[in-house]
């Protein structure tokens, strides 16, 4: 479960980090209210911020400065009025702007592989991690946290001194050592700072300092520990979850989106997964993991259809079942009712195997649809016809 930047932030400021301080609003004028308490402080501009469950706020305009309580109400406003990522904006958070001298990227994740805590830093902060990653490879440093010891000295400050943090050791290794607490009081798999800063304090005699805050910070949080830990569930985002996330798990169908163009819709989870690596193979990409699961009726079938046709990078349906508990016919009729309802048509090949397998052919035959026999054959079809639809759209 992911929580807002808000929440995660109160995570790691209670467990001693120092993070920029900030509070909730819900509107524009709320906002401003907000502002004027940090104006009066003495702030000189204030950051209001989206709190939407999605990285890259900034680059979309999430994430603005004002220099005045009416410029706060107007850019507030204007982020409420945004989505970002399918995410309408409810909620900005507001707070005093920091003086940014650096930005660094500090995280805690879970090594799944290696069974521990990773911690990933680089001196460049800020932007997407991942462009990071394939472009500047040699910037990420990483070290595992030993599972009792946790991230010894020598390493929190041997990491600290590789992203450049000489002069801000002890507060480094604190944070560094502050992330891996966090992660393992709460269940989290991530605990993400990025950018962590360098920012530049001005006392009032004109004194200069410079210390490391967290600005911006992401927790993803481990479901299945979610019950050890009833007090997070509060966090929950209604748009936690997808609507189409949520439309699939209310119809008891297991779906992934992906970005390809193949929309897949197949019983079982390993014929699925094989459907996916035969797509591959046949030179296509496929935009979902699909599978309505064992005994799917018609109406199943319809709801899977309404689904993969959701996803408007779909050029093509390849719909593969291996009828058992699951009726050949009982999948055929729901295609036949689905491409009855549906808004939109993309062509479709199907392949049923198993029982009722006669049965399901007659009535795709007598509906015109597309049918394959063998798996290789539906997935080169199934990608021959994105291609063509592709090409026409
Ligand atoms: P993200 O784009 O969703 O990751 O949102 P961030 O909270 O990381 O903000 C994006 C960028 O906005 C940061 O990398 C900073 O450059 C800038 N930013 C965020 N907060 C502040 C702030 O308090 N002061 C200043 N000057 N810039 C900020
Ligand atoms: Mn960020």
């Amino acid at each position: 479960m992911k929580i807002s930047e808000a929440d995660a932030k109160t995570l790691l400021g209670a467990a001693g980090l120092p993070v920029a301080p900030g509070e909730v609003a819900d509107g524009a004028a709320a906002a401003r209210t907000i502002a004027e308490r940090y104006f009066g402080g003495g702030a000189g501009r204030v950051v209001v911020k989206a709190q939407v469950l999605a990285g890259g706020r900034g680059k979309a305009g999430g994430v603005r400065l004002a220099a005045s309580p009416d410029e706060v109400e107007e850019v507030a406003a204007v982020i409420l009025a945004l989505t970002i990522k399918g995410y309408p904006v409810r909620r900005v958070l507001v707070g005093p702007a920091a003086v940014i001298e650096r930005e660094l990227y500090l995280a805690a994740l879970l090594d799944r592989s290696a069974r521990r805590i990773l911690v990933m830093g680089s001196a460049e902060g800020g932007i997407d991690i991942e462009e990071v990653a394939s472009t500047r490879p040699d910037t990420i440093v990483s070290v595992h946290a030993h599972p009792q010891i946790g991230l010894a000295a020598w390493q929190a400050r041997q990491l600290a001194f590789r992203l450049g943090l000489g002069d801000h050791l002890r507060e480094a290794v604190g944070i560094a050592r502050g992330l891996i607490a966090v992660m393992q009081d709460n269940d989290a798999d991530l605990v993400e700072v990025n950018p962590l800063a360098v920012v530049v304090e001005r006392a009032p005699d004109g004194a200069e300092t410079r210390r490391l805050v967290c600005l911006d910070a992401k927790i993803t949080l481990d479901d299945s520990a979610l019950p050890r830990h009833p007090q997070l569930e509060a966090l929950r985002d209604p748009d936690e979850e997808a609507p189409i996330d949520r439309e699939a798990r209310l119809a008891g169908i297991t779906y992934i989106h992906l970005e390809g163009t193949i929309g897949c819709m197949v019983n079982g989870a390993g014929l699925a997964m094989t459907t996916m690596d035969l797509i591959k193979r046949a030179g296509g990409e496929p935009a979902n993991f699909l599978d309505i699961g064992g005994g799917a009726r018609a109406d199943k079938v319809t709801a899977a259809m309404r689904l993969i046709l959701a996803d408007r990078g779909v050029r093509a349906i390849l719909v593969n079942i291996f009828g058992g508990i699951t009726r050949g016919d009982e999948v055929a009729r729901g295609l036949v009712e689905a491409r009855r309802v549906q808004e939109r048509d993309v062509p479709m090949v199907v392949r049923i195997v198993g029982t009722n397998a006669t049965e399901a052919a007659e009535l795709l035959r007598a509906s015109g649809f597309e049918t394959a026999t063998t798996l290789d054959d539906a997935a080169a079809k199934a990608v021959a016809a994105a291609a063509r639809s592709g090409a026409a759209a």
